[in-house]
């Protein structure tokens, strides 16, 4: 049955783009609008909080996806009543929020709005959040129900995990259900996620940790599965025998702004490339899952991270880079030494890229080129499969001198879509082959605009639906590919320089050299 069949038999409710497209329409077990509920913000006043998680919430309870008494604890130092709270949110919301402001909607929002001041290591403020929590459960019916989300530096993950236990917080009374929800990065190698895991799962039921990698929230990396699994043509093409080798990459062009305290010591592979690169490389490899459910989905990818084979040479087969200053769209800006708070002996990485093999029958020998950096040329995320050259081409080689290799491309963010590469004739009396580009945008092919991943992300902690969160496996996973060459890297001298503005040191670009490839020019 098709799902359109089951809209118009009323069993799904239609196209809701924020509604986590994995998850069967016919599959009632799961509520599409969120029960009764508290989301506890820890680190409310910070970044991530303002930019994302506060405009989320409102977007959610905007597009009726939240029930009537839901309600928002948020926790930080400040000495704050509810309302200072209630401003923050309403300004985080007016900056930030997709949907229109409407009054009605916020005015309900901010009547299950309370603030808890404290800091994580005191126990009275712990004790105050039980009993805040208890309150509502009285005056707003929210059942015991309550996700905790830790928006905090990572280094006080484990501090308000024990205060969750000490205060039973954690404990879910019969018939309700308790959450927490980590943000990365989850540790900053195998031993520390394993210790973080063991924290948590102490506490929390692994069932009941939801570690956020707003990368899977996405609608485009969630299109990869459409596009691969959905279509016929291009899984033939999707192996060894076709594809040459595999470009992804995640390019920034800002620099660290004020996050030196989080990005020092972390960089650009640990931040970035651990988790979302990662993830878009399994994603890219997987075999098709039995099914889109958490656990169908997961088994796949971890496979692909189980099979990803290091370089033999870790020097030859990586890159490592740190801007200096340079001009970044016509303007001039420092390098990473000179931001504020960063140590003039910083090692951090700010660029990083590497090649893996995903060693498997279907991937064995095709590489996959990883980079990230941060100001680089431009944004932009992507996805590149490059296929072999055609085995025998009937044409002179001055007709086809300038034809590259097909490709297919698919554009994370921004310009979200998927682009085709191949060649054709140009038009005139001789036979000339060069490139041409095919392109689908998402802009232009829907109207629906695509939902912000935290929306999507937040909604599914609230319902319980765990397909788009990793699990600790594949956090592991991550870490036994990474752990091995960030132990080299830290015996083997410092980062290379690369000017802002640019694409990244020249020992990335000999990387692509020595395998006669290139980095593809964004
Ligand atoms: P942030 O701006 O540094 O905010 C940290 C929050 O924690 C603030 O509300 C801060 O309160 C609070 N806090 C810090 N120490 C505290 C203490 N001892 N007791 C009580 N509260 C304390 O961090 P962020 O950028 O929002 O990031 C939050 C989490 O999300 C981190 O795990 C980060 O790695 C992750 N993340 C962030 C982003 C992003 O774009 N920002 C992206 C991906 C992941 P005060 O205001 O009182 O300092």
């Amino acid at each position: 049955m098709k799902v359109s069949d089951l809209v118009a038999e009323g069993v799904a409710a239609g196209p809701e783009p924020w509604v986590n497209p994995l998850r069967d329409p016919r599959d009632k077990r799961l509520p599409r609008v969120a029960g009764p509920c508290v989301l506890v913000l820890f680190g409310v006043t910070g970044d991530l909080a303002k930019r994302k998680l506060l405009p989320a919430i409102y977007d959610l309870a905007n597009r009726g996806l939240l029930p009537p008494g839901f309600s928002l604890v948020g926790f930080a130092r400040r000495d704050w009543e509810d309302q200072d709270f209630a401003q923050l949110t309403h300004d985080a919301v007016k900056e930030h929020a997709r949907t229109p402001f409407r009054e009605e909607v916020w005015k309900q929002l901010r009547e299950g709005m309370v603030f808890v001041p404290g800091e994580f290591n005191d126990d009275g403020a712990f004790d105050a959040l039980a009993m805040a929590l208890a309150e509502i459960d009285e005056t707003r019916g929210t059942g015991g129900n309550y996700a905790f989300y830790l928006s905090v530096p990572p280094k006080f993950f484990p501090l308000v995990v024990q205060q969750l236990k000490r205060t039973k917080l954690a404990d879910a009374p019969e018939g309700s259900w308790r959450r927490v929800v980590i943000e990365k990065p989850f540790g900053h190698d195998l031993e520390s996620a394993r210790e973080l895991n063991a924290i948590t799962n102490a506490v929390f039921p692994e069932s009941s940790v939801f570690r956020i990698d707003h990368y899977l929230g996405k609608e485009t990396v969630q299109n990869i599965l459409a596009l691969r699994f959905a279509n016929t043509m291009w899984e033939p093409l999707w192996n060894r025998q076709f594809v040459d080798h595999v470009q992804i990459t995640m390019a920034e062009d800002i620099g660290i702004g004020g996050r030196a305290g989080y990005y020092d010591g972390i960089g650009a592979a640990r931040d970035v490339i651990q988790n979302h690169l990662l993830q878009l490389l399994a994603l890219v490899a997987m075999e098709d899952p039995v099914s889109f459910d958490a656990e169908s989905l997961r088994r796949e990818k971890e496979k692909v991270l189980r099979a990803v084979k290091l370089p033999d040479d870790l020097e030859l087969g990586t890159a490592r880079g740190q801007y200096v200053a340079g001009w970044q769209g016509g303007v001039k800006v420092k390098g990473y030494k000179e931001e504020d708070a960063i140590p003039a002996d910083s090692r951090t990485d700010t660029y990083a890229a590497m090649k893996l093999e995903v060693a498997n029958r279907r991937w064995a020998g095709v590489p996959f080129y990883l980079r990230a950096g941060k100001r680089l040329g431009r944004r932009v995320t992507e996805v590149a499969l490059i296929f072999q050259r055609a085995p025998h081409l009937p044409f002179s080689e001055t007709q086809t001198e300038i034809l590259g290799q097909n490709a297919l491309v698919i554009r994370v963010q921004p310009d979200e879509g998927v682009t085709v590469r191949f060649g054709s004739k140009v038009p005139g009396t001789a036979m000339e082959v060069r490139d041409v580009l095919m392109d689908f945008a998402y802009g232009e092919s829907f109207i629906e605009s695509s939902p912000e991943a935290y929306e999507r992300l937040l909604l599914d902690v609230l319902i319980g639906d765990p397909p788009l969160f990793p699990h600790q496996r594949e956090v592991e996973l991550s870490w036994e590919i990474l752990d091995p060459i960030e132990r080299h890297w830290a015996e083997h001298g410092a980062p290379e320089d690369y000017p802002a503005g640019s694409w990244g040191p020249p020992s990335a670009d000999e990387l692509m050299a020595r395998d006669g490839r290139a980095w593809r020019r964004l």
